[in-house]
């Protein structure tokens, strides 16, 4: 037995199972690992790999074959044991900390969470690139490449390549050509959609629980399709995100709820408001808020009687920039509502941080008001929140009479939710307003 073999022996005793549990988390997880611990042994099957953070790692092994021997040091930010996440080749090499490291493992089903999470099209030309790779170490007859779908191919994978069916989840291609085949069909139509006119927003009225009058309306969008019909934003607003066609949408809604304040002024329904969802996407455009006042300017409209409805999500990946981008719109005039409060991170810390003006709770637990005494302390928590913050409160999904009065009792001041009306078309809900407003 060598010395490092007998080093490796003594460190894979005590700390071996603990690291098959951590690499088996399906999370990308940072660990501290004394120095000599033995990571990885040659011939093993592990799942994962590695990034180093702090620290250094010695690889010992030989291609060649023969007597193992030291092959290279690995230092910090480098990656190693990356083939894991895509073969189940066993490890030709074997990894020990040389110091007390810092090192994230990677565990194969974290990738395939995130590549899962990414744009199709990305998901598809990732997996080519492992595809061409993988093929590029394999010695296989041209007559066999030529079809990569055989049952002849798949066994010599499987057989002389470790390369299991698990393995292969992560390029499954064809139906990921067809998800990105899919996601191109959307974008053009969408912008087809776009040329053609088709978008149009329905307005559900936004009413002030106490005196049960029509304070203003959220604008959602609806695709009027020639051969589909009225299609809903969840069919389309995820394929919009991908492909940056929802700038479009929302600043085509920006205008449209433009054009309908002066309907609104024609009924005596000078205060009211519209709110028009803003997709995180935007904070990604350079002059977000310049196009944005730019669409008040030209419809010489209020922006203090637009409300853009944002969602947690898009205030995480970046904080400090959307927190700039939200201070710009807030400067321009707009209102800010953060939408579906509750369902996303949550943490007080946003709310001192961002300018916002209103939170909206969202449906999952004002449907559950009544019959969940855990969503009740949730919504009492929200408006408790809000009132510490100085912020309004706008109820989404009340659908039963008994909703409003407990929703009262707490504090909430504004509500929307099918209980009143559902989302209309525009004309109906300028009807709706001035029926209210007699
Ligand atoms: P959201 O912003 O949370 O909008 C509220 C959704 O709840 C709407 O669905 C509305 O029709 C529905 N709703 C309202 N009251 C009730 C109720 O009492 N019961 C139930 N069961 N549902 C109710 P919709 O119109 O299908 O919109 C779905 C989502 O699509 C919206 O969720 C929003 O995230 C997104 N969306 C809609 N329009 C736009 C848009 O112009 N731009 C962007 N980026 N996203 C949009
Ligand atoms: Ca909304
Ligand atoms: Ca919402």
């Amino acid at each position: 037995m060598t010395p490092s073999e007998s080093k490796t022996k003594a460190t894979l005793s005590d700390s071996h199972d603990s690291l098959l549990a951590h690499e088996s988390a399906g999370l990308i997880q940072r660990y501290v690992f004394p120095k000599g611990t033995v990571l990885f042994r040659k011939g093993e099957l592990r799942q994962c790999a590695y990034l180093i953070d702090r620290g250094s790692v010695s690889i010992t092994g030989n291609d060649e074959g023969g007597e193992d021997k030291f092959l290279c040091h690995i230092g910090e930010g480098e990656i190693f044991g990356e083939m894991a996440l895509v073969d189940d080749t066993p490890r030709t090499a074997t990894a020990i900390t040389d110091t007390e490291c810092e090192i994230f493992i990677i565990p194969r089903d974290a990738l395939q969470n995130r590549l899962q999470g990414l744009d199709p099209i990305v998901t598809l030309l990732i997996s080519l690139l492992i595809e061409r790779y993988r093929l590029t170490r394999i010695h296989l007859p041209e007559s066999l490449r030529q079809d990569k779908d055989s049952d002849q191919f798949m066994n010599k994978l499987k057989r002389y390549h470790h390369i299991t069916e698990n393995s292969l989840k992560i390029h499954d291609i064809s139906t990921q050509k067809d998800n990105a085949l899919r996601e191109l069909k959307i974008e053009q139509e969408l912008r087809k959609g776009l040329e053609r006119r088709e978008f149009i927003p329905f307005l559900q009225p936004i009413i002030d629980l106490k005196t049960r009058r029509v304070k203003g309306f959220e604008a959602l969008i609806r695709w009027q399709h020639p051969e589909k019909g009225l299609v809903f934003p969840d069919q389309f607003i995820p394929a919009a995100e991908h492909t940056n066609v929802v700038q479009q949408l929302d600043r085509l809604m920006l205008e449209k709820a433009c054009e309908t304040l002066p309907l609104l002024d024609e009924i005596g329904g000078h205060d009211m408001f519209i709110s028009v969802n803003m997709s995180g996407i935007n904070f990604n455009t350079q002059d977000i808020v310049q196009s944005m006042s730019n669409v008040v300017k030209r419809y010489n409209a209020n922006p203090r009687r637009l409300k853009l409805e944002i969602t947690e999500s898009a205030l995480i990946d970046d904080p400090a920039h959307a927190a700039e981008v939200l201070q710009g719109l807030k400067e321009a005039g707009f209102m800010i509502a953060l939408d579906d409060f509750g369902t996303g991170y949550s943490s007080l810390g946003y709310l001192h941080r961002f300018t916002i003006d209103v939170i909206k709770i969202d449906r999952s637990f004002v449907s559950r008001l009544h019959d969940n005494e855990k969503s009740m302390e949730i919504v009492s928590a929200i408006i408790g929140l809000a009132k510490t913050f100085h912020l309004g409160t706008i109820a989404e999904g009340i659908e039963q009479e008994p909703d409003i009065e407990t929703l009262c009792n707490l504090g909430c001041t504004l509500g929307q939710g099918y209980f009143f009306s559902k989302p209309l078309p525009v004309k109906d809900a300028v009807a709706y307003a001035a029926k209210d407003n007699v």
